[in-house]
């Protein structure tokens, strides 16, 4: 197994208090989606509970966390380095961090078009706010993969070498989220100081999930971030469906604790500073592509044939021409459309998913060539499970 060293500092969401003083959400359209439960490296699995010390950057740690295939999960989503024979995390900040803020980052040939979609989308917003650039790996030793699987996990900061993040079920904000743990963050509720500004009710969290809430004793900088992407969900760990964190004051209006929509103004603070980065403005529009690459196709701008979705009106290229069509026409959305490899106008319901499907209660659900398909696998006796080749069906 190659060996990688590091663990990163603990840096919070916030840095400058003048920026951030509660997390002002950016991209705060729609906050009303609020889910129970968080990102989970292997969901509604329990791993053996181990303690291991780990060199922090306040100095030595105990941990805890919970192994599971010979991995080791802290906080039900970061994937802590297991060095030989007990954990290490030596590092400055810098070693930790991606050099001139450009990750490397490649895609799993088996990780499906949604998810590369949703991830894509992650790049880019980290990309809008902050200037730090996701680069279609050739050969540069240190980069991300991401990988198809069951959860959603990262290691914290750059470790040198290939290092995997799962993130094909958790969405664009999930997957914004994973992402900020791989440029460098940890968890907001972490904090040393988290006492004075949250509340745990450590009755209502299942015995599994108690580990789960430790401080960490790592660098802190900036106002508590209430509004970070990095902070748990109020109902995370829960078994009574009781609130297992609560603010302890009044949270700004537009602040939703818990939130997967955007990285916050302290989230994009934090990373501006540890990366010596300067805001983009929006008057610039986005900042650099993802994935520059030479644009071969004139007009299209590097899009294929394969196209892409703008909302529900479907782009794409054919013989060096840009095309689209407004899919809202048909009364449809834009999706992936398997028998064409490409995107197409395709049932709405589809626009969200993709062949591997999911799981609605013990219904499967998956979208091919376009047409919504769904199976009730409790009818037949069955339960609804994901495998690694079929995606979602009744087995
Ligand atoms: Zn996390």
């Amino acid at each position: 197994m190659q060996s990688r060293g590091f663990l990163a500092v603990l840096l919070s969401g916030c840095t400058f208090a003048w920026a951030c003083a509660d997390g002002e959400i950016l991209d705060g359209a729609d906050l009303t989606e609020q889910e129970g439960e968080g990102e989970r490296a292997f969901p509604g699995m329990v791993g053996d509970l181990e303690r291991a010390v780990i060199e922090g950057p306040g100095g030595p740690m105990e941990v805890e966390y919970e192994a599971f295939e010979g991995r080791a999960i802290f906080e039900g989503d970061i994937e802590l380095n297991v060095g030989e024979p007990t954990l290490r995390s030596l590092g400055s900040k810098k070693e930790m961090l991606w050099k001139d803020g450009i990750v490397p980052y490649a895609f799993h040939k088996k990780l499906g078009q949604s998810s590369r979609r949703d991830i894509t989308t992650a790049m880019e917003t980290w990309n809008r706010l902050t200037g730090i650039r996701f680069v279609a790996r050739t050969d540069e030793r240190d980069y991300v993969e991401f990988v198809t699987g069951k959860g959603c996990d990262s290691l914290v900061g750059r470790q040198g070498g290939r290092q995997i993040i799962h993130a094909a079920y958790c969405k664009a904000g999930g997957a914004m989220h994973e992402i900020g743990h791989a440029l460098g963050l940890w968890h907001e509720q972490s904090r040393p100081d988290r006492d004075e500004y949250v509340e745990i009710h450590r009755g209502r969290i299942s015995p599994r999930g108690r580990h789960n809430f430790n401080k960490v004793n790592g660098l802190v900088v900036g106002a508590y971030d209430y509004g970070s992407i990095m902070h748990y969900r109020p109902n995370e760990w829960s078994w009574t469906g009781r609130p297992t964190i609560t603010p302890r004051r009044p949270l700004s209006p537009g602040v939703v604790m818990g939130q997967r929509k955007a990285p916050s103004s302290g989230d994009i603070a934090t990373i501006l500073a540890l990366y010596d980065l300067t805001a983009p403005s929006p008057d610039q529009g986005p900042g650099p592509n993802p994935d520059p690459k030479p644009n071969p196709n004139g007009e299209c701008g590097g899009l294929d044939y394969k196209g892409r979705c703008a909302d529900s009106v479907v782009e794409w290229c054919e013989s060096g021409k840009l095309k689209r069509y407004e899919c809202a026409k048909l009364g449809k959305g834009c999706g992936w459309f398997n028998d064409r490899e490409g995107f197409d106008c395709v049932d709405k319901r589809c626009v969200d998913l993709n062949y591997t499907g999911r799981c609605s209660g013990a219904t499967a659900e998956w979208c091919k060539d376009g047409v919504f398909k769904r199976k009730d696998c409790a009818a037949a006796g069955k339960s609804c499970v994901l495998t690694e080749s079929d995606g979602y069906y009744c087995e």
